[in-house]
């Protein structure tokens, strides 16, 4: 079965938006806003559930993405990011305090929007079921990014 992402950017433009790393994602997250969105998005804190007729696509400005970038935009075979969740405090995927480690499941599948009615920067990635899809959407937090190495990484 094929897995793939979404195109979530217009292809017209021809010019995917930057990969970030943690360094660049905290950047980013220091440079947004940290008011209560005003917007339809509510806080989503966690990783909520956002379904594609509730995403406001039309005020959403893709500005980088922490999925792993290949040559012909496609996912080479075996290559598959991880599943593997970064919970050192004992958070869980839902926790409105976990971290958010962009080489970990779901980080490793994001992309990163920008509200331009709240000014806040949001995750979003795509969990493919057996029969949906399931857009999720998460908050990005300052605080909460961390450059956590995958443990085998290290070879
Ligand atoms: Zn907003």
């Amino acid at each position: 079965m094929a897995i793939r992402a979404e195109n979530p950017w217009n292809p017209m433009t021809m010019k995917p938006p930057p990969r970030l790393d943690a360094a660049g994602l905290k950047d980013l997250a220091k440079a947004a806003s940290t008011q209560k969105c005003a917007c339809a998005l509510g806080p989503c804190a966690g990783w909520d559930s956002m379904t594609e007729d509730r995403w406001p696509a039309s005020h959403m400005t893709a500005v980088g993405s922490l999925r792993e970038a290949h040559p012909d935009g496609d996912q080479a075979p075996g290559s598959e990011p991880t599943f593997e969740e970064f919970h050192p405090q004992g958070t869980r995927y839902e926790s409105a305090l976990a971290p958010i480690a962009p080489a970990f499941f779901p980080y490793n599948r994001c992309d990163v929007f920008a509200c331009n009615r709240c000014q806040r920067v949001l995750l979003r990635y795509t969990e493919f079921g057996g029969y949906y899809v399931d857009h999720r959407v998460r908050a990005l937090n300052a605080d909460l990014v961390v450059d956590a190495p995958l443990p085998d990484a290290a070879a």
